[in-house]
């Protein structure tokens, strides 16, 4: 029978476990996972787990039973160390090696490390269960979190935290939060945390993290300012775990290539979730996109690949995440950037909730939007960018 190895036993990994046996994949199937924890969701993590709203095992994807009936072989607390692409072996770190036919990394990618002085108290990212599980613990009325780094996590920590009575300052080198969304987005996104309470440190670079008396870290910013903070969460982005496939042509600084199907240079090895960098839409260049979505639909492709062979058309990938902050849901379908011009809806100023912004290119076409509690809009959108329907206009979502 053929063999499958899948690298990485999270949201990529399982998913594509999954997938393989619902397309009738009949072979071996090995899911290698660094964490001790089953498949988890990380999502929640920076949300209903910090908020104390979900016990964590509610964030597990799949119980060891349902991976027993799908024949999926996992082996947890072991990391890949190594691959050898001409023997078709897979290293472990207690040193024994698998053997396959096809080869899934699905390594996803951990927090860029902020240069810190040894022995700087309580500074922590948040990636993990366990990462989760320690800050949720430290979250306590009158405390005082700084934050470094405004995208998703930083942005989403500050609004779980504040809800849980804590003193936040939020720092960021950019003078924006989100700063990919541009400066309307911002704005909004600034007023809510500020009218949150939230301290909000803008356009500072952090110059160093030590210890002040006590337990307490002391952040000091280029501008001079010193912050104290009872506990630290670094946000700053995250690097592709590529490190185990050192030596094998398969993995940059920028994660591991892929073509439209997942595969990678070596016809037997597929690559998806965070780790991997798909081709734009448009064929300038691979990026890595590092969300939920993602990952899911990239597994679906991957598996039928394995399944059918790559002379499938894989379709339009549009782009889908979001993120929860203050009880409001935002949603960003397609592409969306800065560098893009933006239009906001007629309500923009004034709606409470409802209301998105639509990025557009040169022509004056849509090329994604972020919405804000407009699921339909959101779901429209998506649609339409899926869809053969032709190009859309800013006027057919009401902006
Ligand atoms: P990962 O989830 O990173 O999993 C990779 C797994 O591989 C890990 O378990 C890792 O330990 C393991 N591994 C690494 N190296 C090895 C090795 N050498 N051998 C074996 N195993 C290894 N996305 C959204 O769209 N919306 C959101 O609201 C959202 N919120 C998020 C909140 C948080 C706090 C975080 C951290 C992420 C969030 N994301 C969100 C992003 C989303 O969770 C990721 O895109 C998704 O987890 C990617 O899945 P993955 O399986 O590719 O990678």
């Amino acid at each position: 029978t053929s063999t499958t190895v899948i690298v990485g036993g999270s949201l990529a990994g399982l998913r594509t476990a999954q997938q393989l046996r619902a397309k009738g994949y009949d072979g071996t199937l090995t899911l290698i996972g660094a964490e001790r924890h089953l498949p988890y969701d990380r999502p929640p993590l920076s949300k209903q787990v910090l908020l104390g709203e979900w016990p964590e095992r509610q964030t597990y994807l799949v119980t060891a039973q349902q991976l027993a009936e799908l024949r999926v072989d996992v082996r947890l607390g072991v990391a890949a160390t190594g691959l050898d692409r001409g023997r078709r072996l897979v290293t472990l770190a207690d040193g024994s090696r698998m053997a396959y036919e096809h080869l899934v990394i699905a390594t996803g990618s951990r927090p860029r490390a902020i240069p810190k002085p040894a022995g700087a108290p309580h500074v922590h990212t948040l990636r993990t269960l366990d990462d989760a599980r320690l800050v949720a613990a430290k979250l306590a009325p009158g405390r005082r979190l700084v934050i470094i780094g405004a995208g998703f996590i930083g942005c989403e920590v500050a609004s779980s935290a504040v809800a849980r009575g804590v003193v936040v300052t939020l720092v960021s080198r950019e003078p924006v939060l989100m700063p990919q969304f541009g400066p309307r987005v911002s704005d909004y996104l600034m007023a809510l945390h500020r009218g949150a309470g939230v301290d909000l440190a803008l356009g500072v670079d952090v110059e160093s993290i030590g210890q002040a008396a006590g337990e307490v870290a002391s952040i000091e910013l280029t501008d001079g300012r010193v912050l104290h903070g009872d506990l630290v969460v670094v946000g700053i982005g995250a690097v592709p775990n590529v490190e185990w496939l050192a030596g094998t042509q398969l993995a940059g600084p920028d994660g591991v290539r892929v073509s439209r199907h997942g595969q990678t240079v070596d016809a037997a090895i597929f690559a998806l979730g965070d780790v991997s960098a798909w081709p734009c839409a448009g064929g300038s260049g691979f990026r890595r996109s590092e969300h939920w979505s993602h990952a899911v639909e990239q597994a679906k492709i991957v598996a039928r690949a394995i399944v059918e062979g790559t002379s499938f058309d894989p379709g339009p990938a549009v782009s889908y995440a979001w993120s929860d902050q203050y009880g409001r849901k935002f949603q960003t379908v397609g592409q969306v950037s800065a560098a893009l011009r933006q239009v906001v809806s007629a309500n923009w100023a004034t709606a409470d909730r409802q209301r998105h912004c639509l990025y557009l290119d040169h022509q004056g076409l849509v090329t994604g939007g972020l919405f804000i509690d407009s699921a339909r809009a959101a779901g429209q959108l998506r649609r339409a960018l899926q869809g053969q329907a032709g190009p859309v206009r800013p006027d057919s979502l009401g902006a």
